[in-house]
């Protein structure tokens, strides 16, 4: 590592973060018994296909299994350094952690708060309740919501949820009884939700189904409404679905809010963000954010973003969770070709442990990608610098008018 690594570091450590996506779980989560499993159980530890359990073997075969994935690791940094605790976390440590963990919490009903604004610093926060869309969790301070859209999705047929088990009539209320009074709420409900302080619109549809959002007309998106006593088939939903998308598009050009896209992994198929391509193309006052770095297709948002350097910003919150490595690899390509001003990175979790853990994760990128970029002569140490306080804070206060 050159010094210029360990002087961007020490730098970032003044920089107050702006995250520009996450799901902080309600202060009745923290309040209750807070401990390691609930905190495990509420990472990305959990997606890693293996239950942690209650026994020692249990844990043993779930350490052993995660023990060297990123997901895994950046949470294990930040709970030896929030507990002051020097050995890895194991079975054989398992207790040590959970006690810290139980006694912080227990001690302070505000513990999740304070580990978030004193440890980690944060300026703003922008939170994606998708369990209660557009809401600030009770701290405004902190928190500006984003409109999560995706149980919209499902709003033609009351008994379905989406991925995350939600259907718009449960949240909203019996309002979406046909087509017209459909996307009358919808934008009613993301314009009240701007005036009450959402920051952006959010869809997170790729766990649900493809980006191959098509240019369909009313008349087809009707259709599974006018067919709901009978049988509609698969494209219909599509076409609901697909003119649900291209109708927050405009929204989100008519309040100049930025549209949030999950884009990569969910279900993997169709979730390409070239895929956007079309509407992105038709939608130029629409102010696109691609998240996640399309991972592992991240060269589809490199291209999107040469195309359009007006109205698509590269957003790479949780790509240093996933993979610190692959995220180095998209930063040091994506300074080349996005312009200064575009690129942005949000924590993207549940609970502030793994928030810090994800927030030292993407120093380290920005601190090993722009040393690396001076070293090379291709930045000047001003300009990198300059780079780091861009990307942590001030594109994300411009993008979403923090101000
Ligand atoms: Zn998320």
């Amino acid at each position: 590592m050159s010094t210029y690594y360990y002087e961007l570091m020490e730098y970032m450590k003044a920089i107050k973060p702006i995250s520009t996506h996450c799901h902080h779980r309600p202060d009745a989560m923290f309040a209750n018994d807070f401990c390691l499993k609930t905190l495990l159980e509420e990472s990305y530890s959990n997606w890693c296909g293996v239950e942690v359990g209650d026994t020692f073997e249990s844990r043993k075969y779930y350490f052993d299994l995660i023990k060297n994935r990123n997901f895994f690791k950046c949470l294990e940094k930040a709970l030896q350094l929030i507990y002051k605790i020097d050995t890895p976390l194991r079975a054989d440590t398992y207790e040590i952690f959970d006690f810290a963990v139980r006694k912080a919490h227990r001690e302070d009903p505000d513990f999740h708060m304070k580990l978030l604004t004193d440890i980690a610093g944060y300026d703003h926060v922008i939170l994606d309740s998708y369990w209660q869309p557009g809401e600030n969790g009770g701290h405004p301070e902190l928190f500006s919501p984003t409109f999560r859209i995706d149980s919209f999705f499902f709003g033609f047929n009351p008994e379905l949820k989406d991925h995350d088990g939600n259907n718009c009539g449960k949240f909203f209320g019996d309002r979406f009884g046909d087509f017209d009074t459909f996307f009358m709420s919808l934008k009613e409900l993301i314009i009240d939700s701007h005036k009450r302080g959402a920051v952006a619109i959010k869809c997170a549809t790729p766990y649900d189904r493809g980006l191959d959002f098509e240019f369909v007309t009313e008349k087809k998106a009707r259709k599974v409404f006018e067919k709901r006593e009978g049988s509609y088939d698969i494209a219909d939903v599509k076409a609901f679905q697909d003119y649900i998308f291209l109708q927050t598009c405009q929204i989100a050009a008519e309040l100049d809010i930025p549209f949030q896209v999950h884009t990569g992994l969910g279900r993997l198929s169709k979730t390409n963000a070239y895929l956007l391509q079309p509407v992105i193309e038709a939608n130029p006052d629409t102010r696109f954010v691609l998240f996640h770095g399309g991972y592992p297709w991240m060269d589809d948002i490199f291209g999107l973003v040469h195309v359009y350097p007006k109205n698509v910003f590269p957003d790479i919150v949780w790509l240093p969770l996933i993979s610190t490595e692959a995220a180095v690899r998209m930063l040091t390509e994506l300074i080349e070709v996005a312009n200064s001003q575009s690129i942005c990175w949000g924590d993207d979790t549940w609970t502030s442990e793994e928030s810090y853990g994800a927030l030292m994760a993407v120093r380290h990128v920005l601190a090993m990608v722009l040393s690396n970029k001076i070293k090379d002569g291709y930045m000047l140490p001003a300009d990198a610098f300059e780079a780091a306080s861009n990307i942590l804070r001030n594109n994300a206060q411009r993008i979403y008018r923090f101000e």
